[in-house]
Protein backbone atom coordinates (compact mmCIF):
# COMPACT_ATOMS: atom_id res chain seq x y z
CA UNK A 1 0.00 0.00 0.00
CA UNK A 2 1.42 3.37 -0.61
CA UNK A 3 1.06 6.09 1.96
CA UNK A 4 -0.56 9.68 1.92
CA UNK A 5 1.50 11.60 -1.18
CA UNK A 6 3.97 14.36 0.70
CA UNK A 7 1.73 18.18 1.00
CA UNK A 8 2.22 20.09 -2.11
CA UNK A 9 4.18 22.56 -0.52
CA UNK A 10 6.55 20.15 1.42
CA UNK A 11 10.01 21.48 2.00
CA UNK A 12 8.93 25.18 0.67
CA UNK A 13 9.69 28.40 2.54
CA UNK A 14 7.50 31.40 1.52
CA UNK A 15 7.30 34.74 2.59
CA UNK A 16 4.26 36.44 2.35
CA UNK A 17 3.56 40.43 3.22
CA UNK A 18 0.62 41.72 4.82
CA UNK A 19 0.46 38.52 6.98
CA UNK A 20 -2.02 40.20 9.70
CA UNK A 21 -5.27 39.97 8.47
CA UNK A 22 -7.50 39.81 5.34
CA UNK A 23 -6.17 37.53 2.45
CA UNK A 24 -2.49 37.26 3.80
CA UNK A 25 -3.42 36.04 6.79
CA UNK A 26 -5.35 33.16 5.08
CA UNK A 27 -2.92 32.73 2.63
CA UNK A 28 -0.03 31.57 5.89
CA UNK A 29 -2.68 29.93 6.79
CA UNK A 30 -3.46 26.90 3.68
CA UNK A 31 0.85 27.51 2.60
CA UNK A 32 1.27 26.10 6.16
CA UNK A 33 -1.26 23.70 5.67
CA UNK A 34 0.01 22.46 2.66
CA UNK A 35 3.68 21.97 4.04
CA UNK A 36 5.49 25.13 3.39
CA UNK A 37 7.18 26.98 6.21
CA UNK A 38 6.19 30.68 6.01
CA UNK A 39 7.90 34.32 7.09
CA UNK A 40 5.46 36.40 7.99
CA UNK A 41 5.98 39.97 7.67
CA UNK A 42 3.10 43.18 8.36
CA UNK A 43 3.11 46.97 9.79
CA UNK A 44 0.46 45.44 12.57
CA UNK A 45 1.66 43.52 15.58
CA UNK A 46 -1.10 41.08 15.11
CA UNK A 47 1.06 39.18 12.77
CA UNK A 48 3.05 37.98 15.95
CA UNK A 49 -0.20 36.11 17.05
CA UNK A 50 -0.62 34.77 13.30
CA UNK A 51 2.69 33.16 13.39
CA UNK A 52 2.32 31.94 16.40
CA UNK A 53 -0.88 30.25 15.79
CA UNK A 54 0.61 28.41 12.75
CA UNK A 55 3.69 27.09 15.28
CA UNK A 56 6.98 26.43 14.21
CA UNK A 57 6.01 26.52 10.64
CA UNK A 58 5.75 29.86 10.67
CA UNK A 59 7.83 33.18 12.48
CA UNK A 60 6.78 36.76 12.28
CA UNK A 61 8.01 39.88 11.31
CA UNK A 62 6.77 43.16 12.51
CA UNK A 63 7.87 46.17 9.68
CA UNK A 64 6.93 48.39 6.68
CA UNK A 65 7.50 46.65 3.45
CA UNK A 66 7.73 49.48 2.06
CA UNK A 67 10.79 50.15 4.21
CA UNK A 68 13.58 48.04 1.63
CA UNK A 69 15.67 47.36 4.77
CA UNK A 70 12.72 45.43 6.36
CA UNK A 71 12.42 43.05 3.37
CA UNK A 72 15.75 42.76 3.09
CA UNK A 73 15.74 41.44 7.31
CA UNK A 74 12.83 39.09 6.78
CA UNK A 75 14.20 37.54 3.83
CA UNK A 76 17.48 36.82 5.74
CA UNK A 77 15.43 35.56 8.61
CA UNK A 78 13.92 32.91 6.10
CA UNK A 79 16.72 31.92 4.69
CA UNK A 80 18.62 31.68 7.90
CA UNK A 81 15.69 29.45 9.49
CA UNK A 82 14.93 27.07 6.89
CA UNK A 83 17.96 28.08 4.75
CA UNK A 84 16.10 28.54 1.02
CA UNK A 85 13.39 31.14 -0.15
CA UNK A 86 10.93 29.52 -3.11
CA UNK A 87 7.79 31.52 -2.72
CA UNK A 88 6.99 35.14 -2.41
CA UNK A 89 3.57 36.36 -1.90
CA UNK A 90 3.40 40.22 -2.14
CA UNK A 91 0.31 40.69 -0.83
CA UNK A 92 0.68 43.79 1.76
CA UNK A 93 -1.71 46.62 0.17
CA UNK A 94 -3.73 50.11 0.99
CA UNK A 95 -7.02 50.94 -1.05
CA UNK A 96 -5.95 55.44 -0.04
CA UNK A 97 -8.23 57.35 0.04
CA UNK A 98 -11.53 57.05 -2.20
CA UNK A 99 -11.75 59.93 -4.02
CA UNK A 100 -12.45 61.45 -8.00
CA UNK A 101 -9.23 62.06 -9.10
CA UNK A 102 -8.64 65.57 -9.35
CA UNK A 103 -9.99 65.42 -5.52
CA UNK A 104 -6.79 63.26 -4.69
CA UNK A 105 -3.76 64.18 -2.35
CA UNK A 106 -0.48 64.37 -3.58
CA UNK A 107 0.60 62.52 -0.23
CA UNK A 108 -1.87 59.44 -1.10
CA UNK A 109 -0.84 58.96 -4.53
CA UNK A 110 3.11 58.71 -2.80
CA UNK A 111 1.82 56.55 -0.27
CA UNK A 112 -0.68 53.84 -2.65
CA UNK A 113 2.14 53.50 -4.90
CA UNK A 114 4.88 53.19 -2.05
CA UNK A 115 2.72 50.27 -0.52
CA UNK A 116 1.33 48.75 -3.15
CA UNK A 117 4.06 48.77 -6.25
CA UNK A 118 7.52 50.15 -4.62
CA UNK A 119 7.10 47.49 -1.93
CA UNK A 120 6.01 44.51 -4.30
CA UNK A 121 9.10 45.52 -6.80
CA UNK A 122 11.35 45.78 -3.72
CA UNK A 123 10.39 41.98 -2.38
CA UNK A 124 11.15 41.05 -5.66
CA UNK A 125 14.46 42.18 -5.83
CA UNK A 126 15.36 40.77 -2.38
CA UNK A 127 13.87 37.13 -3.53
CA UNK A 128 15.76 37.10 -6.87
CA UNK A 129 19.03 36.28 -6.59
CA UNK A 130 18.56 33.79 -3.91
CA UNK A 131 15.68 31.75 -6.21
CA UNK A 132 17.80 32.33 -9.26
CA UNK A 133 20.79 30.61 -7.46
CA UNK A 134 18.65 28.29 -6.09
CA UNK A 135 17.37 27.22 -9.58
CA UNK A 136 13.72 27.41 -8.75
CA UNK A 137 10.70 29.85 -7.83
CA UNK A 138 7.19 31.13 -7.29
CA UNK A 139 6.30 34.49 -6.84
CA UNK A 140 2.55 35.38 -6.49
CA UNK A 141 1.93 39.00 -6.76
CA UNK A 142 -1.84 40.04 -5.38
CA UNK A 143 -3.32 42.55 -7.23
CA UNK A 144 -7.15 43.36 -8.21
CA UNK A 145 -9.67 43.57 -10.51
CA UNK A 146 -9.02 47.30 -10.60
CA UNK A 147 -5.95 46.52 -12.56
CA UNK A 148 -7.95 45.22 -15.51
CA UNK A 149 -11.30 47.65 -15.35
CA UNK A 150 -11.89 51.40 -13.92
CA UNK A 151 -13.17 51.79 -10.72
CA UNK A 152 -14.69 55.26 -9.92
CA UNK A 153 -12.97 56.96 -6.86
CA UNK A 154 -10.06 54.47 -6.74
CA UNK A 155 -7.74 55.80 -9.51
CA UNK A 156 -4.14 55.63 -7.84
CA UNK A 157 -4.93 52.17 -6.37
CA UNK A 158 -6.29 51.18 -9.83
CA UNK A 159 -2.98 52.78 -11.57
CA UNK A 160 -0.99 50.83 -8.38
CA UNK A 161 -2.26 47.40 -9.22
CA UNK A 162 -2.17 47.78 -13.31
CA UNK A 163 1.40 48.61 -12.60
CA UNK A 164 1.84 45.53 -10.69
CA UNK A 165 0.84 43.16 -13.48
CA UNK A 166 2.66 44.80 -15.71
CA UNK A 167 5.91 44.66 -13.57
CA UNK A 168 5.06 41.15 -13.02
CA UNK A 169 4.78 40.46 -16.85
CA UNK A 170 8.04 41.69 -17.46
CA UNK A 171 9.58 39.73 -14.35
CA UNK A 172 7.98 36.68 -15.73
CA UNK A 173 9.51 36.93 -19.07
CA UNK A 174 12.92 38.05 -17.57
CA UNK A 175 13.40 35.14 -15.18
CA UNK A 176 11.48 32.20 -17.00
CA UNK A 177 14.93 30.60 -18.16
CA UNK A 178 15.84 30.43 -14.48
CA UNK A 179 12.34 28.21 -14.02
CA UNK A 180 10.93 30.95 -11.64
CA UNK A 181 7.38 31.82 -12.51
CA UNK A 182 5.73 35.10 -11.77
CA UNK A 183 1.91 35.55 -11.44
CA UNK A 184 -0.05 38.27 -10.64
CA UNK A 185 -3.88 37.57 -9.52
CA UNK A 186 -6.95 39.72 -9.54
CA UNK A 187 -9.23 39.25 -6.86
CA UNK A 188 -12.72 40.64 -7.19
CA UNK A 189 -14.53 41.42 -3.83
CA UNK A 190 -13.50 39.87 -0.56
CA UNK A 191 -14.84 40.42 2.83
CA UNK A 192 -11.67 41.56 4.70
CA UNK A 193 -11.20 44.49 6.86
CA UNK A 194 -9.75 46.34 3.99
CA UNK A 195 -13.28 46.00 2.11
CA UNK A 196 -15.17 46.92 4.82
CA UNK A 197 -13.06 50.03 5.75
CA UNK A 198 -14.17 51.53 2.81
CA UNK A 199 -17.88 49.67 2.30
CA UNK A 200 -21.41 50.74 4.06
CA UNK A 201 -24.50 48.24 3.97
CA UNK A 202 -25.70 49.93 0.80
CA UNK A 203 -22.43 50.16 -1.08
CA UNK A 204 -21.86 46.34 0.18
CA UNK A 205 -24.82 44.88 -1.90
CA UNK A 206 -24.76 47.04 -4.98
CA UNK A 207 -20.54 45.33 -5.35
CA UNK A 208 -22.16 41.98 -4.51
CA UNK A 209 -24.08 42.05 -7.29
CA UNK A 210 -20.91 43.46 -9.73
CA UNK A 211 -19.67 39.98 -9.56
CA UNK A 212 -21.72 36.64 -11.52
CA UNK A 213 -21.87 34.76 -8.47
CA UNK A 214 -23.79 37.62 -6.56
CA UNK A 215 -21.35 37.84 -3.57
CA UNK A 216 -17.81 38.45 -1.84
CA UNK A 217 -15.14 36.08 -1.99
CA UNK A 218 -13.91 34.54 1.34
CA UNK A 219 -10.32 35.20 1.93
CA UNK A 220 -9.67 31.45 1.80
CA UNK A 221 -11.07 31.67 -1.58
CA UNK A 222 -8.16 33.65 -2.59
CA UNK A 223 -5.90 32.10 -0.52
CA UNK A 224 -6.59 28.62 -2.10
CA UNK A 225 -5.89 30.25 -5.87
CA UNK A 226 -2.49 32.12 -4.07
CA UNK A 227 -1.49 28.30 -3.42
CA UNK A 228 -2.37 26.73 -6.45
CA UNK A 229 0.22 29.31 -8.43
CA UNK A 230 2.89 29.08 -5.71
CA UNK A 231 2.39 25.33 -5.98
CA UNK A 232 4.26 22.72 -8.57
CA UNK A 233 0.26 22.28 -9.84
CA UNK A 234 1.06 25.72 -11.92
CA UNK A 235 4.37 24.69 -13.58
CA UNK A 236 3.22 26.10 -17.16
CA UNK A 237 1.86 29.38 -15.57
CA UNK A 238 3.88 32.49 -15.55
CA UNK A 239 3.53 35.89 -16.65
CA UNK A 240 -0.52 35.63 -15.90
CA UNK A 241 -3.02 37.90 -14.83
CA UNK A 242 -5.74 35.41 -13.46
CA UNK A 243 -9.20 36.90 -12.21
CA UNK A 244 -10.31 35.30 -9.46
CA UNK A 245 -13.37 37.49 -9.00
CA UNK A 246 -16.32 35.41 -9.00
CA UNK A 247 -16.87 37.20 -12.76
CA UNK A 248 -16.90 40.43 -11.80
CA UNK A 249 -14.82 41.24 -15.06
CA UNK A 250 -16.76 38.45 -17.09
CA UNK A 251 -19.21 41.35 -18.31
P1 LIG B 1 -6.41 44.05 4.66
O1 LIG B 1 -6.37 45.52 4.90
O2 LIG B 1 -7.48 43.27 5.33
O3 LIG B 1 -4.99 43.44 5.01
C1 LIG B 1 -3.82 44.01 4.47
C2 LIG B 1 -2.69 43.77 5.42
O4 LIG B 1 -1.54 44.43 4.87
C3 LIG B 1 -2.92 44.37 6.82
O5 LIG B 1 -2.59 43.41 7.80
C4 LIG B 1 -1.98 45.56 6.86
O6 LIG B 1 -1.48 45.84 8.16
C5 LIG B 1 -0.88 45.11 5.92
N1 LIG B 1 -0.14 46.25 5.39
C6 LIG B 1 -0.65 47.38 4.82
N2 LIG B 1 0.35 48.21 4.51
C7 LIG B 1 1.50 47.60 4.90
C8 LIG B 1 2.87 47.98 4.84
N3 LIG B 1 3.25 49.16 4.35
N4 LIG B 1 3.80 47.11 5.33
C9 LIG B 1 3.42 45.93 5.86
N5 LIG B 1 2.14 45.52 5.93
C10 LIG B 1 1.19 46.36 5.45
O7 LIG B 1 -6.46 43.82 3.07
P2 LIG B 1 -6.93 42.59 2.18
O8 LIG B 1 -8.31 42.88 1.72
O9 LIG B 1 -6.60 41.29 2.82
O10 LIG B 1 -5.99 42.85 0.93
C11 LIG B 1 -4.81 42.13 0.66
C12 LIG B 1 -4.40 42.44 -0.76
O11 LIG B 1 -5.44 42.07 -1.65
C13 LIG B 1 -4.12 43.92 -1.02
O12 LIG B 1 -3.00 44.04 -1.86
C14 LIG B 1 -5.38 44.40 -1.70
O13 LIG B 1 -5.16 45.50 -2.53
C15 LIG B 1 -5.76 43.16 -2.50
N6 LIG B 1 -7.17 43.10 -2.87
C16 LIG B 1 -8.16 43.10 -1.93
C17 LIG B 1 -9.48 43.05 -2.33
C18 LIG B 1 -10.63 43.05 -1.35
O14 LIG B 1 -11.78 43.18 -1.78
N7 LIG B 1 -10.40 42.87 -0.08
C19 LIG B 1 -9.79 43.01 -3.70
C20 LIG B 1 -8.77 43.00 -4.62
C21 LIG B 1 -7.45 43.05 -4.20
Amino acid sequence: MMGDPAPRLAGKVALVTGAAQGIGEATVGRLASEGARVLCVDLDEKVRTVAEAIGNQAFATVGDVSDASVLHAAVREAEQRWGRIDILVNNAGIDGTPALLADGENDDFDRVIDVNLRACWLAMKQVLPAMVAGGSGAIVNVASVAALIGFETLSIYSASKAAVVGMTRTAALEYGRHNIRVNALCPGGVLTPLALSFMDEGTMDSWADKHALKRFARPDEIAAAVAFLASDDASFITGAAIPVDGGMTAH
